[in-house]
């Protein structure tokens, strides 16, 4: 597609509703590293997109700055038609107050690797903490949604327990319930089954598959190319900190067009 059908498809797009995640732009530089080397991306409301791509090819940092860890050097992000960072061109948007940054953040889901549960509360005041943190829903609210939640993700037995006597995959449900917790409009993964063993890495999947065949928007960062072929609309190759091809599963994944691409696949696969 050329940039500027490009241009005029997410233009459509956003006239019809607003994107739930674009970046335009962006760059990101730790030092001299460029990490993130001018990155657009647009992520229509209940797309699940897979973003693959080699170790340290900045995939993490891209989820990184959609949920204001990182802050960009140029560009912009904006999150469900709320714009984040700075403009090209060296003159600042308007600086979000600490407030607003939270509350953009309270939007955004994110599942770490190594699920970075509380280890000290159960399973059901992890899921529970952030509504009652954030205000949104009282303890005894908070909690009936968390059981819900645990339900959902095959875990209503577990609310008792605590996270340690749980298995990794067990607890990277919980932190998948815990994400839902907040109703967020978008979710971010990065690598969710890289830490579990093999056997533990279907149980999470089907999660993540339930909840991209419900309509949330999703943006997986992962090595699982037949998950990424079954689930995504839209696979995203990342190199070097820049977006090397992007397209349906069965193109970039089966008719690679660029040779580090097929390099790529060719290891992982
Ligand atoms: P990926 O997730 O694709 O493996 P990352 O986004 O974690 O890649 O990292 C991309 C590059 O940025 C790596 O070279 C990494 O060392 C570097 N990097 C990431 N975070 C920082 C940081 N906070 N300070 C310095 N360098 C960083
Ligand atoms: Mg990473």
């Amino acid at each position: 597609m050329s940039t500027a059908t490009a241009t005029a498809t997410a233009a459509t797009a956003t006239a019809v509703a607003p994107a739930a995640v674009e970046l335009h732009g962006v760059h990101k530089w730790f030092g001299t590293h460029r990490v993130l080397d001018g990155i657009d991306l647009t992520v229509r409301p209940g797309e699940v997109t897979a973003l693959l791509g080699p170790s340290g090819s900045g995939k993490s940092t891209l989820l990184r700055v959609i949920n204001h860890l990182e802050k960009p050097e140029r560009g912009y992000v904006s999150v469900n038609g709320e714009l984040i960072g700075v403009r090209e061109h060296g003159d600042r948007l308007r600086e979000l107050s600490e407030r607003a940054i939270l509350a953009q953040r309270s939007g955004i889901g994110f599942v770490f690797q190594n699920f970075n549960l509380f280890p000290h509360l159960t399973v059901l005041d992890n899921v529970a903490a952030a509504p009652v943190a954030t205000g949104r829903l009282h303890r005894a609210g908070a909690r009936e949604l968390a059981r819900e939640l645990l339900d959902r993700v095959g875990l209503a037995d577990k609310s008792a327990a605590y996270p340690r006597q749980l298995s990794g995959g067990q607890q990277q449900r919980v932190a998948i319930a815990r994400a839902l917790a907040l109703r967020p409009g978008v979710i971010l993964f990065d690598e969710p089954t890289s830490a579990l063993d093999p056997e533990l890495v279907g149980e999470v999947l089907a999660v993540i598959k339930d909840l991209a065949t419900s309509g949330t928007t999703l943006l997986i960062v992962t090595h699982e190319i037949g998950f990424a072929r079954e689930v995504a609309d839209r696979v995203v190759f990342l190199d070097g900190g820049r977006i090397v091809e992007q397209g349906p599963p069965q193109q970039v994944l089966d008719e690679p067009r660029h040779e580090r691409t097929r390099d790529f696949l060719a290891k992982v696969l």
